[in-house]
């Protein structure tokens, strides 16, 4: 297996008849996934999704894939695939079409009316849009593209076969093969077959799930645990899931329905989405069944569903409010109860116990992934895998969708099922991949980092602002203003010490005022005038003291003034 090294330089050109591969998120993390596939001096990229923060990126929004590695190059783009409709998958399509609106967008019914109402709210009209469903095949530039329905936690998703002069890659996408899916679209085994007998020369593979052992349980067998959940209910019920799982959604209106309850959404994009799945019918609602949220509230609670958004425990969602008893019309209470049909997303488990212990403290019963069958996972595990490394019989694998370790996995069981070692290639992001004579290897690497989304600023901000911000979180900060005659050099004014997040007494200060007098006259008659290194000198004495008798490592921030 040939591992990215660190000691990679940019690429040589790409020889010719020959497929370059260059990812640009997506592999080495679950988030912000993005490909780019290079043939005769044309790109096609596949996905172009987000990452969301951590609590490492304070006041980070959104992170999105590296678009510099093709900045001067979007002219060469044919068309941007989305695999289907997930924020990690679409979620930077519009700040890449703020650089070139008119990338042609091609991706399945339900994936791009789900990308189209972010491409509004982005004010990005002039898109050009190519609808496409399963077994449907069509060119852009070289790209010779098929497409082969694959079952996920959202309806239409799609693999992508891409032929080309130099061999055909098949490109998973997000799946897994659930076997009896509530809409009966299940991952189609039969056009992988057919490739692979065609020659798979390259198989970028979803590897999330490759740890996993086994299969991963069918979505139908969450619906006996919501019986038993609405059964057992005799208050309100409030379930929250993913915006986009129209199928976990579909269960909870069918549930409804059984016991006589009527659904409200809560949460923006809740309502948003099962609209957009109802409008195309990927949502099956019985008439009367959803009624306005705020109507909702005025029936008994024992007839209410309310269906929210916020299960990572997002500050801002329906839920965080709802259990800080803050949200505007909906008030939880004793008997009520909440389930969390969800995954809990790496990262976010703080905020997910938050809501949780805030839920029961106001009385309610909460069910979750932890104390019942609530939820059940999007990717295939290994099992899985292993019967689409047999079917596919690919002869260069390339794990894509996961953290190094996830991608090791699935690379683990690509070799168990005969593929060559050499021919199981481990890349991460910027990690360049070439296909030459039906042979994939590493070719070099290129820049990419994370790009920020702050407020209205995309790149702006680095991650030394966010270590600063960090510092700023974790230790406050200490401003010291001095005073030096410009004249005579001594400090005529201050020091003025003020400290936020730090101490509440400014007066703790006083002790380190005449040592800070005492380094600037040092400095100053050892011929230091300039204003920049006085202030290194008003840092370095105040960090010193305040490391050594407060333990602390707070911004420091000097100004020294010449007056
Ligand atoms: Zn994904
Ligand atoms: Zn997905």
């Amino acid at each position: 297996m040939s591992h990215p090294h660190p000691e990679l330089s940019v690429p040589p050109e790409l020889a010719p008849g020959a497929l370059r591969v260059i990812p640009l998120g997506g592999l080495g993390e679950v988030g912000r996934n993005m490909t780019v596939f290079e043939y005769d001096g044309r790109l096609l990229i596949v996905d172009c999704g987000v990452l969301f923060p951590e609590e490492n990126h304070p006041g980070v929004d959104l992170i999105l894939p590296d678009f510099e590695p093709i900045r001067d190059r979007l002219g060469d783009v044919e068309a941007l695939v989305l695999t289907h409709g997930h924020e990690d998958h679409i979620g930077a399509t519009p700040f890449l079409l703020r650089e070139r609106g008119d990338i042609p967008l091609v991706g399945s019914e339900l994936t791009l009316a789900l990308l189209d109402s972010k491409l509004r709210e982005h004010r990005l009209k002039e898109t050009v849009h190519h609808t496409v469903s399963e077994g449907d095949r069509i060119a852009f530039g070289p790209f010779d593209l098929e497409f082969v329905a694959v079952n996920h936690s959202i309806p239409d998703a799609l693999a992508v076969a891409i032929r080309t002069g130099a061999g055909m890659v098949l490109h998973t996408g997000d799946f897994k093969m659930d076997q009896l899916p509530l809409d009966g679209r299940i991952t189609d085994l039969r056009a992988f077959a057919r490739l692979g007998e065609e020659g798979v020369d390259l198989f970028l593979t979803d590897s999330t799930n490759a740890e996993v052992p086994g299969f991963t349980t069918s979505e139908k067998e969450i619906s006996p645990v919501l019986e038993r959940v609405f059964h057992e209910s005799r208050g309100r019920l409030i379930v929250a899931c993913f915006a986009s799982h129209v199928h976990r959604v579909q269960q909870v209106l069918d549930a409804a329905v059984e016991h006589g309850r009527k659904v409200g959404y809560v949460g923006r994009s809740m309502v948003r989405n099962m609209a957009i799945a109802r409008d195309l019918g990927y949502l099956d609602v019985p008439p009367g069944v959803v009624v306005d949220a705020k109507e909702l509230a005025d029936l008994p609670p024992e007839r209410q569903v309310l269906i929210s958004t916020g299960s990572q425990g997002e500050p801002l969602s329906a839920l965080s409010r709802i259990a800080q008893r803050n949200h505007n019309f909906v008030h939880i209470a004793e008997g009520d109860t909440v389930v969390l049909a969800s995954s809990l997303i790496p990262g976010n488990e703080n905020a997910v116990y938050r809501v949780i212990n805030g839920l029961a403290r106001w009385g309610a019963r909460v069910v979750h992934k932890g104390n019942a069958l609530v939820h059940v996972s999007g990717h295939a595990s290994a099992g899985e895998l292993l019967y689409c490394y047999n079917i596919v019989k690919p002869r260069n694998v390339l794990p894509v969708h996961g953290e190094i370790r996830h991608m090791l996995a699935n690379a683990a069981l690509a070799r168990e099922t005969g593929v060559p070692d050499e021919q199981v290639v481990l890349a991460e992001d910027g990690i360049v991949v070439d296909l030459v004579d039906g042979r994939a290897r590493i070719a070099g690497k290129v820049e990419c980092g994370y790009v920020f989304v702050d407020g209205s600023s995309v790149g702006d901000i680095t991650e030394s602002d966010l270590k600063d911000r960090r510092i700023l979180g974790e230790e406050g900060f200490i401003s010291v203003i001095v005073v030096v005659d410009s004249v005579t050099g001594k400090v005529s004014g201050g020091p003025e010490i003020h400290a936020r997040g730090f101490a509440e007494d400014d007066a703790t200060f006083d002790e380190i005022k005449q040592p800070i007098i005492d380094a600037l006259d040092r400095a100053t008659s050892d011929g230091v005038a300039d204003s920049y290194q006085l202030q290194q000198t008003v840092r370095r004495v105040v960090g010193r003291w305040v490391s050594n008798t407060h333990r602390r490592r707070p911004m420091i921030i000097p100004v020294v003034v010449e007056a």
